[in-house]
């Protein structure tokens, strides 16, 4: 997909604050050029709003007829997005993460209750997927130099002391006051793996809030919410899409030309060993699609490759996966998932998908002399 050529670099230059930009029109095709003034169908067109938070670049993609309130619905959800920076980073000591990851460990900390639900919820996957998907990991992640972006080898027993202080059991939770304590002296959590996801679903409930029905966002490329589908039908015209939308599939959605396919937003998964191949093209609407890869932090020791995203359960980064792309019903999912699946490896992300057949994923492992790209829940 587009959205993966530009995995691993800093946007160009990004604007300190939103800056619009308009599409080019439409060509609006002959349906309605006679009929009654009154009748005849608004123009289609594709504001843009962006704005730097969560170390990324994030921008929605605005379809519809009424530019200042498309505009308004965008600027409504990038301040949703950056209220969450202000609430979920483990980079800033204000934060309630940082507040938490302090005082939690002393005595019982009372959360904002979306927070807390985030909690509970990374908890729900944290045993779904057999602690491979694990917000505690940030020692971990600290441990081997990624914190501050310096690469380091941790000593075995420096790994083993850190994996005795981590673990989401280790984190206690008190449902009727949005409570929560930690166990562990130096736990603390880092919503590294699922906190873009949640801020773009964020933004997508409040662009659907304010009469929003066709966007896309994303979140530094690397998780993408679709928001409805391509306005076609309802003016009669044909947009194409990948003229407004950089990233997107150069093709339509099929439903413009057949209605028997699926419809929705098109993507492009590239293959990132080589951008030009395409692995797949996805449809999406009101789903999102995620992308975790061994190539967006990593540091190399001898010839072996130390990616960012570490397996909780053994305390080092996962070796052989190069990127994994998930598709499903929420960006946070997705999120989560595609980091999650990156360290359960093939046959447990084919198990745990058996029986959600909502969620798609496209695996790309190597191994010494071989790639392997596996699909799942694509049909046969
Ligand atoms: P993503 O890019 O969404 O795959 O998230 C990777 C980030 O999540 C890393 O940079 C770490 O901060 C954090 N992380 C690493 N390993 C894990 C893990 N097993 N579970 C949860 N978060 C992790
Ligand atoms: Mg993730």
């Amino acid at each position: 997909m587009r959205w993966l050529d530009k995995i691993g670099e800093q946007p160009a230059q990004a604007p300190p604050a939103t800056q619009i930009e308009s599409g080019v029109e439409p060509e609006l095709s002959d349906v309605g050029k006679d009929a009654e003034p009154e009748s005849k169908p608004a123009e289609w067109i594709y504001p843009r709003v962006q704005r730097r938070a969560m170390g990324s670049l994030f921008e929605v993609y605005l379809a519809g007829t009424d530019r200042e309130a498309m505009v308004a619905a965008g600027e409504e959800a990038l301040e949703e997005v950056e209220r969450l920076e202000r609430q979920l980073s483990h980079y800033r000591d204000d934060s309630d993460i940082a507040r938490m990851n302090i005082h939690a460990k002393e005595q019982w900390v009372r959360l904002e209750p979306r927070l807390y639900e985030l909690l509970k919820h990374c908890h729900e996957l944290s045993r779904e997927t057999d602690g491979a998907f694990d917000i505690t990991a940030g020692p971990l992640v600290k441990a081997w130099g990624f914190f501050k972006g310096e690469g380091r080898i941790p000593g075995d027993s420096e790994i083993a002391e850190l994996l005795e202080n981590i673990g989401m059991e280790r984190i206690l939770f008190d449902d009727q006051d949005h409570l929560v304590y930690f166990t562990a002296p130096k736990l603390e959590i880092n919503l590294g793996a699922i906190g873009k996801g949640f801020a773009v679903d964020a933004a997508a409930r409040t662009l659907h809030f304010f009469g929003v029905d066709h966007a896309v966002i994303h979140g530094g490329q690397s998780t993408i919410y679709a928001l409805g589908e391509p306005p076609a039908d309802e003016l009669g015209t044909e947009p194409d899409v990948s003229s407004r939308i950089p990233h997107s599939s150069s093709r339509n959605s099929p439903s413009l030309d057949s209605p028997s396919m699926p419809c929705g937003w098109p993507f492009d998964i590239k293959d990132p060993r080589d951008k030009e191949t395409i692995l797949e093209t996805v449809y999406l609407k009101n789903q999102a699609l995620s992308t975790s890869g061994n190539y967006e932090q990593f540091f190399e020791v001898d010839g072996t490759r130390y990616t960012h995203i570490i397996d909780p359960r053994t305390g080092m980064p996962v070796q052989g996966v190069v990127s994994v792309s998930v598709i499903a019903d929420t960006a946070a999912d997705s999120d989560a998932l595609s980091t999650a699946f990156f360290v359960m490896g093939r046959e447990a992300t084919e198990e745990y998908c058996r029986t959600r057949p909502n969620i798609r994923v496209i695996m790309v492992e190597e191994t010494q002399d071989d790639f392997i790209v596996t699909k799942i829940g694509f049909g046969s």
